[in-house]
């Protein structure tokens, strides 16, 4: 029985696994749970799971969580009340809980920072959702990795499908995982993008882009920044930065395909030019159950995929002009140091003033480009992990200033 920590329960990710939890109650044990502001659900999975903890980001909101377990039925409340943690403490404290086997990190944005930091230095294996923290921060995790002998599982499915791939090769030495160090064999990566919710737009059109269209995914079903990430062509960006630090390859060996159907979730050219992929229908259940399973494999009743069913994959490459968020990915990646961070951060405050509806669409890449170049200057190749979060802090600050500065065009109340 693997017991787990799952970090953002009351998210995509979070939910996703829970449901695998349910699904396989013999072999899985929730043991620690960290949400944000949705207390009516949290309040379910407590009962629903039984944790040994509960941790709420917002320390002020735990009296209330007491008081609303506290005035349960005493038939509907559970055997034992988990201990109540709060603020970023007690994240840390509930990701690097001690009977936790592996720690499904499902945070959204570089919070989740901390919370995986302590679950690494406590030596746990890791499921890695949270790309953010990685993207921000690669400098100082790899290390921290390398020093406590923690496992870093992908369970973004793209990384999912290249680790899944590489299993047979030399790769499969789990020494190496995350390590940085380039995979012996692998020669080239092609990470598969849907396109996001403008694929078939007209550049043109993107101007015209609401919170409604950017946060409607033809594929996939995920939490609203990752979304937005998606329809920009971020989240990809992002991936590649991830896969950089999972897999230990230059950037000009990382390449983006659109692939439509989202069936084939990644692909890897090997030494001989022999290319493998990874395929199943869009659903993130996988990848995350094959982190909580692996090094084996569960058998689940689950849609077997049928490619008489799919007909065609289709592939093309994608338009820099449309995607300028990947292009901005890429430098950043290439730069390096605490150039990611900044991305990373700019990125985060940028789509939040967009799904307030404070900035257009196409103001993202505008206010990013804005704030990794007022951050060339002073970039650091080797940051230590305060220098980091000053970035992050910098970079936020930066970007709410320059969007200010479009409040010419847009009158609404900007933050100062
Ligand atoms: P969601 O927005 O659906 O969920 C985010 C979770 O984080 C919620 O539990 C939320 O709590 C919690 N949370 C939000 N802000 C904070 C904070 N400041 N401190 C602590 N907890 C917080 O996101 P997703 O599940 O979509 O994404 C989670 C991560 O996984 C992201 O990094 C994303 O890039 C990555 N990912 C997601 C995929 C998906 O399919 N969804 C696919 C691949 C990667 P509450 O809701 O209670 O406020």
């Amino acid at each position: 029985m693997k017991a787990i920590s799952v970090l953002g329960s009351t998210g995509s990710i979070g939910t996703q696994t829970l449901e695998l939890a349910c699904e396989f109650p013999d072999r899985f044990r929730v043991v620690a749970l960290t949400a944000g502001n949705n207390l009516d659900l949290l309040l379910e999975q407590i009962l629903r799971h039984a944790p040994e903890a509960v941790a709420l980001a917002d320390g002020d909101m735990v009296p209330q969580l007491r008081e609303r377990l506290e005035a349960l039925d005493p038939a509907r409340q559970p055997a034992r009340l988990p201990e109540l943690l709060g603020g970023p403490e007690g994240l840390c404290a509930a990701a690097a809980w001690p009977s936790a086997d592996l720690v499904v990190t499902g945070i959204v944005g570089c919070a989740g920072l901390l919370p995986t930091l302590a679950a690494i230095r406590a030596g746990k294996d890791l499921a890695l959702a949270n790309k953010e923290t990685l993207i921000a921060a690669g400098p100082v995790v790899l290390p921290e990795l390398a020093k406590s002998g923690s496992r870093l599982l992908p369970a973004d499915s793209e990384h999912s499908a290249i680790f899944q791939c590489l299993q047979g090769t030399p790769w499969a030495d789990t020494a190496r995982l995350s390590t940085g160090v380039p995979t012996p064999g692998l020669r080239r990566i092609q990470l598969t993008a849907s396109g996001g919710a403008f694929r078939d737009w007209e550049p043109a059109d993107l101007a015209k882009a609401t919170v409604a269209d950017a946060t409607s995914h033809p594929n996939w079903s995920m939490g609203r920044k990752i979304t937005v990430d998606s329809a920009s062509l971020m989240n990809k960006g992002l991936e590649v930065i991830e896969a950089h630090y999972l897999f230990g390859l230059e950037y000009d060996a990382i390449e983006i395909v659109i692939h439509p159907q989202s069936i084939i979730h990644s692909m890897v050219e090997l030494a001989d030019t022999s290319v493998l992929a990874q395929l199943g229908w869009p659903d993130m259940k996988l990848p995350i159950l094959y982190c909580l399973s692996w090094p084996g494999r569960l058998p689940t009743p689950w849609r077997r995929l049928d490619l008489t069913e799919v007909g065609s994959l289709t592939f093309r490459k994608p338009d820099p002009a449309k995607y300028p968020c990947m292009e901005l990915a890429y430098a950043a990646g290439r730069a390096g140091g605490t150039m990611p961070a900044a991305l990373n951060a700019a990125n985060e405050q940028a789509v939040a003033l967009f799904l307030e509806e404070r900035i257009h669409f196409l103001d993202i890449p505008h206010l990013i480009e804005q704030v990794c170049d007022r951050h060339r200057a002073d970039r650091m190749d080797s940051p230590s992990l305060e220098d980091v979060l000053d970035v992050d802090g910098w970079a936020r600050r930066a970007t709410r200033e320059a969007a200010a500065a479009l409040q010419a065009r847009l009158p609404a109340t900007l933050p100062a």
